[in-house]
C-alpha cells in the first residue's frame, strides 16, 4: 500500500538532493569566482604597486619649510596624510637645502625603492600620482630663491630619470603648474622655465 506520509518524504528528499547537489555547485562555481577575483585583485594591487616601468611624468614641489629631511617628511606625512597605506614620504625624491640633509644632496625612502605610486598630487592629477615621480626640493621658494647647488642637483636627477624612464620633456611640471593644482608649490621664486630650457 501506498503510503502517503512515505511518498512524501522520499520526494522531499529527493528535492533535498537536487537542492543539496545545486547549491554545492553554486557554491563551487562561487568560491572559484571569488578566487579568480581575488587573485586579479591582489595581482592588480602587486602589478600597480611595484610596477618598476610606470614612471612617464615628473612632478616637482617644495617642502615649504625651510628644514627638511625624509625623517621630517615622514612625519608630516603622518599627520597629513594618516589615511595613505603607504608609510612613506609622499615623494620619490628628496634634494636638501643644507638644513637637516646636504645642499644637494638627493635622498630616497623605500616608496621609490620598490617603485610604488607617489601620494605629491591632488586626486585630480591621479595619473600624476600612480605614473609620475615626485621630486621635493627643501626650502619654501615664496619666501626665497633655490639655492644654485640645490638646483643643479634637481636638473641631473631630472636629466638621468628622463633618460632612464623615456619621460619627454613636456611630462615635467611644478605642483601647482600642473592643471587641475591649487598651490603655490613649488613657489614664485622656482625657475620652473630655466629648468624647462635646460633639460629639453
Ligand atoms: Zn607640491
Amino acid at each position: 500500500m501506498k503510503d502517503p506520509n512515505s511518498a512524501l518524504t522520499k520526494s522531499s528528499d529527493a528535492n533535498n538532493k537536487v537542492s543539496e547537489t545545486q547549491s554545492n555547485q553554486n557554491r563551487f562555481t562561487r568560491r572559484r569566482f571569488l578566487i579568480s577575483a581575488t587573485s586579479a585583485v591582489a595581482l592588480g594591487i602587486a602589478g600597480g604597486m611595484y610596477w618598476s616601468g610606470r614612471w612617464e611624468y615628473i612632478v616637482i614641489h617644495h617642502s615649504a619649510g625651510n628644514f627638511g629631511n625624509i625623517e621630517f617628511l615622514q612625519k608630516v606625512h603622518r599627520q597629513r596624510q594618516a589615511g595613505d597605506p603607504i608609510d612613506a614620504i609622499p615623494y620619490h625624491f628628496v634634494i636638501g637645502n643644507g638644513n637637516g640633509m646636504g645642499l644637494g644632496e638627493i635622498a630616497s625612502d623605500w616608496r621609490k625603492e620598490n617603485n610604488i605610486w607617489g601620494a605629491h598630487v591632488s586626486g585630480r592629477n591621479s595619473e600624476r600620482n600612480f605614473l609620475g615621480l615626485g621630486i621635493c626640493m627643501i626650502g619654501n621658494f615664496e619666501k626665497t630663491p633655490v639655492k644654485e647647488q640645490q638646483y643643479q642637483a634637481l636638473v641631473r636627477l631630472c636629466r638621468k630619470l628622463m633618460k632612464q624612464y623615456n619621460i619627454p620633456v613636456e611630462n615635467i611640471s611644478g605642483h601647482g603648474l600642473t592643471e587641475g593644482e591649487m598651490t603655490l608649490c613649488p613657489g614664485k621664486y622656482f625657475p620652473m622655465q630655466r629648468l624647462i630650457s635646460e633639460i629639453s
